[in-house]
C-alpha cells in the first residue's frame, strides 16, 4: 500500500492499484497529512453527458474499449454524473511513444484543465508530464479517481496508465474492465456528501464483483471470499472498519492496513449493509441510502438504512457477523436482490 501526495494541493484522488492476487491500494491527496482533504467538498452533478475519453495516440485502442466498457456498465447502473473526463494512456513492451504524440496528450489535457482556472497551460505542462507521461514511461500501472475542485464546477477524473499490465487471458472478465466498473462507482459516489473510506472503496470493489455476476460473466462468491480471506487477516488482529472512515486522518497504525479494511472488509460491510436493509436490493442501495445522505450524513443515514439505532450497533453487528462460519458469510450473498 502506498499513501502519496501530489501537487497540486486541489486534488486528491480515490484509487485502486492492482496487485495480484487482489488489488492494493493508493490515495493520493492535496494538503499536509492529517488534514481532511473532504472539508469543503461540493459533490459532482447529474447529467445526461456522458464522460469524455481521451487517449494517447498510438496506445492499442483495445485498452480503451475495455476501460470504457467497465465504466459505462458502471455508469449504466448507478446513473450518469460528473462532468467527467477519462484520461487512458499506457506504453506495451517495446514501444516507442513519439515527442508529438506525448506533446499532443499534454495539450488537450491542459487545455481542458486550465479552461475554467487561473492557472496557464506552461503551468500545467511539467505537472502533466510527471503525473501521466512519467509514470507511463516507467511502466507503472495506475487506476483512479481524482477530484477536481479548483475547476468550476468541479470535476472528476478518471485516470487509466499501462492497464495493459493488469490484463490476464485467463480472467473471466478483463481486468481493465473491472477497473472501469471501480473507477466510475466512485463517480457516482461523489454526487453525494462525504461517506467513509470503507464504505467508498468497499461499495467499489462490491461493484467490480455484483456487477460482472449480475450480467452472468462470473460467480460472486468466489471474489467476495477473497476478500473474505484478506479481511480475516487483519481483523484477527484487533483492526476494525470503524478505524478506517477517513484513510486520510487515519494514524499510520491503522493506514497501514488500508487495503484490507477499506477495499477487502469494506466490500463485505457494503454487502451487510444491503443485506440489513429493507428490500435486500442493491439498487436501493443507489436508490434510497446515498440520497438520505444528502439530508441525514452518512452516519444517521447508515443507521436508518439498516434498521440500527446507530453506526456503533451497525458496526457491532458487522463484527459479529464477520466472526460467523464462512458458509453462513458466503449464504448471506445469495439472499441479495437485484
Ligand atoms: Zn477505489
Amino acid at each position: 500500500m502506498q499513501v502519496r501526495r501530489t501537487s497540486p494541493s486541489t486534488r486528491f484522488a480515490l484509487c485502486a492499484l492492482l496487485a495480484l492476487p487482489l488489488q492494493s491500494a493508493c490515495v493520493q491527496l492535496g494538503g499536509e497529512r492529517g488534514e481532511s482533504p473532504w472539508v469543503d467538498f461540493k459533490p459532482l452533478v447529474a447529467m445526461e453527458e456522458g464522460p469524455r475519453y481521451h487517449t494517447l495516440e498510438g496506445y492499442d485502442p483495445i485498452w480503451k474499449e475495455r476501460v470504457q466498457e467497465g465504466i459505462e456498465a458502471s455508469r449504466a447502473y448507478w446513473g450518469s454524473y460528473g462532468p467527467t473526463h477519462v484520461w487512458i494512456l499506457g506504453r506495451e513492451d517495446g514501444e516507442r511513444v513519439s515527442e508529438e504524440d506525448q506533446g499532443a496528450f499534454l495539450e488537450e489535457y491542459c487545455a481542458c484543465r486550465t479552461a475554467t482556472v487561473e492557472r496557464t497551460i506552461e503551468e500545467c505542462r511539467p505537472y502533466a508530464r510527471e503525473r501521466f507521461l512519467d509514470v507511463m514511461e516507467r511502466g507503472d500501472a495506475e487506476a483512479y479517481l481524482s477530484y477536481v475542485r479548483e475547476t468550476d464546477p468541479p470535476m472528476a477524473e478518471l485516470v487509466f496508465i499501462n492497464v495493459h499490465n493488469w490484463y490476464f487471458e485467463r480472467d473471466p472478465v478483463p481486468d481493465p474492465v473491472l477497473r472501469g466498473i471501480h473507477e466510475y462507482t466512485h463517480v457516482f459516489q461523489s454526487a453525494f456528501p462525504v461517506t467513509p473510506t470503507w464504505m467508498m472503496e468497499g461499495g467499489a470493489v462490491f461493484a467490480e464483483a455484483w456487477l460482472p455476476w449480475r450480467s452472468g460473466r462470473r460467480g460472486i462468491e468466489e471474489v467476495m471470499g477473497y476478500s473474505m480471506e484478506a479481511a480475516q487477516e487483519v481483523l484477527r488482529k484487533g483492526r476494525s472498519i470503524d478505524e478506517m472512515e477517513e484513510i486520510e486522518t487515519a494514524p499510520q497504525r491503522i493506514a497501514r492496513y488500508h487495503r484490507e479494511l477499506a477495499y477487502d472488509a469494506g466490500a463485505w460491510a457494503v454487502a451487510f449493509m444491503i443485506h440489513e436493509s429493507e428490500t435486500q436490493r442493491v439498487s436501493s442501495l443507489r436508490d434510497e441510502f446515498y440520497p438520505s445522505v444528502r439530508d441525514l450524513g452518512w452516519e444517521t443515514a447508515l443507521a436508518e438504512y439498516t434498521r440500527r439505532e446507530s453506526k456503533q450497533e451497525f458496526y457491532a453487528d458487522f463484527a459479529e457477523f464477520m466472526s460467523s462460519p464462512r458458509d453462513e458469510q458466503l449464504a448471506l450473498l445469495t439472499r441479495l436482490k437485484d
